[in-house]
């Protein structure tokens, strides 16, 4: 089978494209222009597709395929008027040739793939004799990674990016918090990224805020939960939910690794040389912080039970990549997309108005009550981590 994939684009500009397996996906890197991509969803070998923003002035697109293929033609045709077209022709293989490709693929371009790495969102500029605690909130996803899609076709990287500005909008007007976002636009952040931002940035508490989708059979599941990290999960809702969430990078095409034969090797098989905590403070300070993560999670449901419905076991626990920091650190998901009532509430402005409020109250009482007992950790190690 063959499938000819389009897509235009703004004005014709160099590119790069690579396979990538589990899930067979073909990346095609560009600088930052404007793409259209082709309407009415999967056809013949594309089973899906996304474009965004990676970084400053770099986009890419992202196509899901449905087994082992070729890129057998790959060009960037100039049109009339300066605009120009993307054209793949995409032809179905065997697993062992795709691997052969992918292998040539590389040895061209090792350099190049370093290069087209997902950089880690800026650090902030530091406030120098500032004592105010400083406050992450991470929207998930962003660009080409949608997160969640619902049957209506609501994005779930919109609704968390709004829910995010509406918390720390409160937040900031309080006065008393220093309050940074991972991402204030619709763009991609690697989950390292999102992590190393909190580390530089001497975060005192990371909020990541989420609304996903479950499967069918767990439509009737709604309402709030909040998780924190665990390396055991408390149940198979919460399991389902971190390995998806986990897996953002991996179906970016932005975590990986070229090894010394110049194979590709998913960055979760490297990822002890990255460690973000040395090894002799790892348990200490993560057995400290997933005791604060608790209690923070605890004031957090407190705030949020008069203010929405939340899940009927609203405080799971999973190993989520985005929550191993030494910094008290919980995942909210606002709601699931495969639910109904729940579509409606994280769509509307009054249940968005209302719940950030109940957010930002218990983060005054879990500082108020000093639940947080600051400085837990020495400043060096807060920055170690490069
Ligand atoms: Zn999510």
């Amino acid at each position: 089978m063959r499938t000819r994939f389009v897509a235009d684009v703004s004005r014709p500009v160099p590119f790069n494209v690579y396979t990538l397996s589990a899930p067979y996906r073909v990346v095609v890197d560009l600088p930052a222009v404007k793409v259209r991509l082709p309407g009415g969803g999967g056809r013949g070998l594309v089973e899906a597709y996304s474009h965004g923003a990676t970084g400053e002035g770099r986009s890419r697109i992202v196509i899901r395929v449905s087994g082992p293929v070729l890129v057998e033609r790959s060009v960037m045709e100039r049109r009339r008027g300066r605009t120009a077209q993307l054209v793949l022709d995409l032809a179905e293989t065997d697993p062992a040739t795709f691997l052969d490709r992918q292998r040539a693929q590389m040895a061209r371009g090792a350099a190049m793939w370093s290069a087209s790495t997902v950089r880690a969102a800026p650090v902030a500029p530091s406030r120098q004799g500032s004592s105010k605690p400083v406050i992450v909130i991470d929207p998930g996803h962003g660009g080409f990674d949608s997160g969640a899609i619902a049957p209506d076709r609501t994005e779930e990287k919109g609704l968390v990016l709004a829910f995010a500005r509406a918390l720390a909008k409160r937040l900031a007007a309080k006065g008393r918090y220093r309050v940074l976002m991972t991402r204030e636009s619709d763009h991609f952040v690697s989950l390292d990224g999102r992590r190393m931002f909190a580390m530089e940035n001497h975060a005192q508490l990371f909020v990541s805020i989420h609304a996903d989708l479950l499967p069918r059979r767990y439509a009737s599941v709604r309402g709030t939960t909040v998780y924190t990290g665990s390396r055991k999960a408390s149940d198979a809702v919460a399991r389902l939910i971190a390995k998806s969430e986990n897996q953002a990078d991996i179906l970016a095409g932005a975590e990986f690794h070229v090894d010394e034969k110049l194979r590709l090797v998913p960055a979760e098989m490297v990822a002890t040389s990255k460690r973000v905590v040395p090894a002799w403070l790892d348990e200490l300070v993560m057995r400290e912080t997933k005791i604060r993560s608790r209690e923070f999670a605890e004031v957090l449901l407190d705030h949020l039970k008069p203010a929405t419905r939340l899940n009927a076991n609203p405080h799971r626990f999973a190993a989520f990549r985005v929550l191993k920091i030494p910094i008290p650190a919980v995942l909210i998901e606002l709601g699931y997309l495969s639910n109904a009532q729940d579509r409606r509430h994280l769509s509307s402005k009054g249940w968005r108005s209302k719940a950030s409020r109940a957010v930002a109250s218990a983060i005054d009482r879990y500082f108020n009550e000093r639940l947080f007992r600051p400085p837990f950790l020495p400043a060096a190690v807060a920055s170690t981590g490069r």
